[in-house]
């Protein structure tokens, strides 16, 4: 978890490679059916667009078809869901019909101010149709009223890993195994 732009698919894929688990990216499943042109990509797209969430109902069904996958059998590394508390809850009844359980939930805590020029800067980059700084400030509000809350709910779980995600790519990695180290050892 962490707001946009705080780097988390970067440190998704490390983390999956590490553990030789797919890496679930919502975002990048919704942008991949936005570039073919799905019905699932043009729903989701006027969502993404503004920087608002695609609805529970899609993105859950979306998640819930995707775990079920052969590659995710012995785990997998969840990117950007679940960003409500209806998805939480949906998530807590998909891993018990999988059979799965949640591990951990790494939290990247990042400022804000410094979120949205890196944001600024990836958008000149790649382009990004959700990019402008109007959508990027939305995203930014989104995140803390709707997704920040979650954090007390894994918290509550015991299951949180905050960790600084300011600063070099490889540091950033290297505090989340040492993170995740911790526990695993206790
Ligand atoms: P991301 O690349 O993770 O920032 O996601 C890009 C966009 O996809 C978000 O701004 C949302 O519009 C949508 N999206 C990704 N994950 C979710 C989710 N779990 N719930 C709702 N919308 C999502």
């Amino acid at each position: 978890m962490g707001p946009p732009g705080a780097g988390k698919g970067t440190q998704a894929k490390f983390i999956a490679d590490h553990f030789s688990i797919p890496a679930i990216s919502t975002g990048d499943i919704f942008r991949a059916n936005v570039s073919q042109g799905t019905p699932l990509g043009v729903e989701a797209k006027r969502y993404m667009d503004a920087g608002e969430y695609v609805p529970d109902e899609v993105t859950n069904r979306m998640v819930s078809n995707r775990i079920v996958e052969s590659d995710a059998e012995h785990g997998f590394l969840l990117d950007g869901y679940p960003r409500t508390l209806a998805q939480v809850e949906e998530l807590d009844g998909m891993i018990k019909q999988t059979g799965h359980q949640l591990d951990a939930v790494v939290v990247l805590t990042v400022d804000s101010e410094e979120i949205v020029q890196r944001l600024l800067q990836r958008a000149e980059i790649e382009g990004r149709a959700d990019d402008t700084e109007d959508v990027i400030r939305r995203r930014q509000e989104v995140y803390a009223e709707q997704t920040h809350p979650l954090i007390e709910v894994y918290k509550a779980r015991g299951l949180v890993h905050e960790v600084d995600g300011l600063g070099e790519v490889d540091d950033v990695t290297k505090r989340i195994f040492a993170s995740l180290s911790e526990t695993s050892e206790s």
